[in-house]
């Protein structure tokens, strides 16, 4: 694999932006603050995106999902515009990214999200069951036309193209307008492929694995969107001696002891590397596009998915 950074470009659209039918309510409580939370979601305008209101913060601005507005902080992502924040919002946005949904305003009572069973399956199936609607305008698309990498050798993204490189690299896809005539009213992702290879460094309690799915909105439903975030028995009981996370339990998310998960079973043998693939899905949709490329992550967390998304933006062509 090349350790150069790969070409992409921007190519027209195959489908229409796309909302919630109607506003729809999830509430739990925040794994990090143990706070109560209400999320609500709206659906928002064409070209909206997907915005969060603190409505708790009187006269606070919006808080668009885009990379710009997120900050550095662990195991997380969290986004800040002026005074407000909010926390933990990768599972939210993986979720409206696997029902479709391109914009939304989500009014937000506490600054993080409810972390529910850990995955992002109980939003998925909110927003499904709430239904999606098709708007006018269409949705901007990148496309990866030649393969590079994103990170270093200790953690990486290989960003792919979907089918063999064009022959000239620098054709501009938006010249092909008329290749896509079109009108895909149906919902896809593009043709994404999505990999991940969890390796931890001994010692280790998590077991070494992969996961690779090319993504359609079922296949997402069903082999991603269930799985849990998870951690450590060790670092499960630093986040205990540091006062946090007091009310989530094993039950709650994976907690890897010597003999595997804590008081829970595995709904997959690799549900981790799936997570890891969720997560990945959550932070790239902190940009306004579909893509069409492969992605292969290594040893990835939310920060380097973040550093890859920027950068891929800014030389995206
Ligand atoms: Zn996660």
């Amino acid at each position: 694999m090349t350790s150069s950074l790969p070409e992409i470009v921007r190519v027209d659209s195959t489908r229409r932006q796309r909302t919630l039918a109607r506003r729809v309510d999830v509430s739990g409580f925040g794994f990090w603050t143990s706070r109560d939370v209400v999320f609500s979601f709206l659906p928002a305008d064409d070209d909206a995106g997907v915005r969060f209101f603190r409505v708790d913060l009187p006269n606070s601005e919006p808080i668009p999902a885009l990379v710009a507005n997120r900050i550095r902080k662990p195991r997380q992502t969290s986004l800040v515009v002026g005074d407000a924040q909010v926390d933990m919002i990768e599972h939210v946005l993986a979720a409206l990214r696997g029902a479709g949904i391109d914009n939304c305003d989500v009014l937000v009572d506490a600054p993080e999200a409810p972390g529910l069973d850990g995955s992002c399956a109980p939003f998925l199936e909110a927003f499904l069951e709430a239904g999606v609607v098709e708007q006018t305008r269409e949705r901007a698309r990148l496309k990866v036309v030649f393969p590079g990498r994103f990170g270093d050798d200790s953690a990486f993204i290989d960003f792919l193209p979907s089918a063999p490189p064009t022959v000239d690299s620098n054709e501009n896809a938006d010249f092909n307008a008329s290749n896509d005539s079109s009108e895909n009213s149906a919902y896809d992702f593009g043709s994404p492929c999505y990999e991940y290879r969890l390796i931890y460094d001994v010692p280790r309690s998590i077991p070494n694995q992969r996961a690779q799915f090319e993504f359609t909105p079922e296949t997402f439903r069903r082999e991603i969107a269930p799985a849990r975030t998870f951690l450590t028995f060790e670092e499960a009981s630093y986040l205990r001696e540091q006062g946090i996370c007091d009310r989530v339990g094993p039950r709650d998310v994976l907690v890897f002891g010597p003999d595997g998960p804590i008081e829970n079973r595995l709904r997959f043998e690799n549900e981790c590397a799936r997570h890891k693939i969720l997560d990945m899905f959550g932070d790239f949709a902190l940009a306004p596009v579909d893509w069409d490329g492969e992605f292969r992550a290594c040893k990835t967390g939310h920060q380097q998915n973040a550093d890859a998304l920027a950068k891929a933006l800014e030389i995206a062509r």
